[in-house]
């Protein structure tokens, strides 16, 4: 092994920074490590949640990384947990703008992980996966749950999508415990995405998130990253924090909110996506019959 360790193995194109690659597998370990220590407190009883900051390394697959990611942490929680404590039902939602496709890959035919994944419409963006009819596949199918969200939906259409999706699967799956990942990206001004959460709209998330894991026990792992502007990011995360902590922390929105996101324009095509992600689902949860 050279001194750049496994980084080659597991890298793309878009996960070669300029410089010092070694030095990038050597975070993604600690990553791993941090959300190693974050199932290990939890499962200890020491604290009900933990958040892992620079986590929800969602893109990297079993066998190789991309899209800025090398090692899926968020898979790698799952499988710990699994394994070393024997849970047997972990429920992960993805709240990321992109699809969590390294995410899907370890658990598309594995019955004892719901994921449920909430992003852009994959026909606009990367990874490109993600659709509605994707439901997972033998054991597992009807565990793996997209909910593709249209360009511009905002707060209202992912309040709506967890009151008609992601809550009444948490109450039917009982998860044993819940994990979350996913940061900044995405809010309305973030540049990579075209999403239009606000900062209301990434609280409501982490209340929810805090909310739901009232099922087992406020047993959650929070895996916070990603956000493509830097003077949104730390107010996104914050804010996705204090929802789930149940803290009062004043945050102002850092960049003025567009006319066009004052009303959540996308709902009725929200509302069209949410009927259609409950058909591909009816046969497998009874929540949508
Ligand atoms: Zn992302």
């Amino acid at each position: 092994m050279d001194e750049e360790g496994d980084f080659f193995q597991y890298q793309a194109l878009d996960n070669r920074p300029i410089g010092r690659p070694g030095k990038v597998e050597e975070a993604a370990r600690l990553v791993i490590g941090q959300a190693k220590l974050a199932a290990d407190l939890i499962q200890a009883g020491k604290f009900q949640k933990v958040i892992s900051i620079g986590g929800g390394l969602h893109h990297a697959k079993v066998a190789s990384g991309e899209g800025f990611c090398l090692y899926n942490d968020v898979a790698f929680t799952a499988v710990y947990l699994m394994e070393k404590y024997h849970l047997k039902r972990v429920m992960i939602l993805d709240t990321d703008a992109h699809a969590g496709n390294g995410t899907a890959e370890y658990f598309i035919s594995d019955p004892r992980v719901l994921f449920v994944d909430l992003h852009q419409d994959p026909g606009t963006i990367y990874p490109g996966t993600g659709f509605a009819p994707e439901i997972g596949t033998g054991a597992g199918i009807g565990k793996t749950v997209n909910i593709p969200l249209p360009v511009n939906a905002g707060n209202d259409s992912y309040k709506k999508v967890f009151e008609e999706i992601i809550e009444p699967l948490a109450k039917e799956f009982r998860p044993e415990i819940i994990i979350r990942n996913g940061g900044a990206d995405p809010h309305f001004n973030d540049g990579l995405t075209s999403l239009g959460l606000t900062l209301d709209g990434f609280k409501m998330i982490g209340r929810k998130v805090r909310d739901m894991a009232e099922i087992c026990g406020g047993k959650e792992i929070d895996l916070v990253a990603s956000g493509y502007h830097r003077g949104i990011l730390p107010y996104a995360w914050m804010a996705l924090i204090a929802g789930l902590g149940n803290f009062n922390v004043p945050l102002e929105e850092p960049s003025p909110i567009p006319h066009s996101l004052r009303i959540d324009s996308q709902m009725p095509e929200t509302l069209k996506m949410i009927a259609e992600v409950k058909a591909f689902h009816k046969d497998y949860w009874r929540c949508f019959r």
